[in-house]
């Protein structure tokens, strides 16, 4: 929408140049693609027999990221990986990307350009082409707003619903990372601070737990071989939190859990970041949001088949609870082997 753009006058950005550049940058030719960047919609065959999965997220400066603490490629790459996380999460495979993007007066066409490059970064592995979006001027920071589109094979999407009374309950790689990462990049940084801080953690921690923030992985082949093989009965992926995300998939498949909190998956860097911190790493991964991977439930019978085919396939995957009937709730056995109800501790932004 050309007219909402602000006059030249007030910033050194030219919105018809930009389009070009992303245009000759970005797009790239497939043959499902009848027309991408450059009209006035994009057009594109539907692969034959096949699912489409829609998913959009929006994101706002200062709610979403911060510019003192992320570069714009890596605010362009985690915006794609939390989409991508979505589609991982249906068990589908991602296509096409539309972006939308409001600019504040202080953006430039380099923010822009780093944007994508970020966000295309974490797209290419997957082969996603960008097939257009929009740019409108912002009067208060920057807003950002992705479209994923993918494709499932018919009756075989993953949903929230679905879990049964004695599936068991897994999550992809480890959990809390994001979380740890995030406050190793919001605690002061005056010197003496900062050289508190390395002393009591390693830089390969450090740099390990800040790029699993800025960077995270979506588990995508993961979520369609837990489609391809039918292993899941349910799936979600962890934005919020673990203590927040389970709750969807309790609530759509009306059943209960339990979930053995010794057996969460922690990486080292995670254990001492909260050992320099003198915090339980238990809650870091139950609270915290961002980590992008796939919470998912799976059926006894399916176990044996599930962990071997995982093993040869390279996956890290956990096992960290059993659903149980809904009057149970939501309990949690703890180190010491006590039952406890789970509280919610994820982010919520109307709170
Ligand atoms: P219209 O005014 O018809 O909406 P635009 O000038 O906004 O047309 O867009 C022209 C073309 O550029 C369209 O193909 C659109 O999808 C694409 N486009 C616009 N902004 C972006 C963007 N930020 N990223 C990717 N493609 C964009
Ligand atoms: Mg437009």
């Amino acid at each position: 929408m050309a007219s909402a753009f602000r006059p030249k006058s007030q910033s050194t950005i030219h919105e018809f140049d930009l389009i070009r550049a992303l245009h000759r940058r970005h797009s790239r030719l497939t043959p499902s693609v009848i027309r991408g960047i450059g009209d006035d919609a994009a057009v594109i065959t539907p692969r034959a027999a096949q699912w489409t999965v829609l998913t959009t997220d929006l994101l706002t400066e200062r709610i979403h990221f911060d510019l003192r603490t992320a570069t714009m490629a890596d605010i362009g790459f985690r915006a794609a990986a939390a989409n991508l996380s979505d589609v991982a999460a249906m068990g589908a495979s991602p296509q096409y990307l539309l972006v939308s993007l409001a600019i504040p007066r202080t953006g430039t066409s380099r923010h822009v350009h780093q944007l994508y490059r970020g966000m295309m970064g974490a797209c290419h592995p997957h082969h996603v082409v960008l097939i257009g979006g929009d740019t409108s001027a912002s009067a208060s920071g920057w807003f950002l707003s992705l479209t994923l589109v993918g494709t499932v094979p018919p009756r075989k999407a993953l949903f929230r619903k679905g879990a049964r009374i004695g599936d068991y309950l897994y999550v992809t790689g480890t959990i809390g990372d994001s979380l740890a990462g995030l406050q190793l990049l919001s605690e002061p940084t005056s010197r003496a601070s900062r050289y508190s801080r390395i002393a009591a953690l390693s830089t390969k921690h450090q740099k390990f737990l800040i790029g699993r923030h800025l960077r995270p992985t979506a588990r995508i082949a993961e979520g369609e071989w837990l489609c391809a093989h039918r292993f899941a009965s349910s799936a979600i992926d962890l934005s919020d939190g673990l203590s927040g995300d389970l709750r969807h998939i309790c609530e759509d498949s009306h059943v209960g859990m339990e979930l053995d909190l010794g057996a969460l998956p922690l990486s080292s860097a995670c254990r001492a970041y909260a050992a320099s911190r003198k915090l339980d790493p238990v809650d870091l991964a139950l609270a915290g949001g961002e980590d992008y991977e796939l919470l998912f439930t799976a059926p006894p019978r399916q176990r044996r088949r599930l962990e071997q085919s995982a093993v040869e396939q390279g996956f890290s995957i956990t096992c960290i609870g059993t659903i149980r009937p809904y009057r149970f709730g939501l309990q949690a056995l703890t180190l010491q082997g006590k039952r406890r109800r789970l509280i919610n501790c994820s982010y919520e932004h109307f709170k």
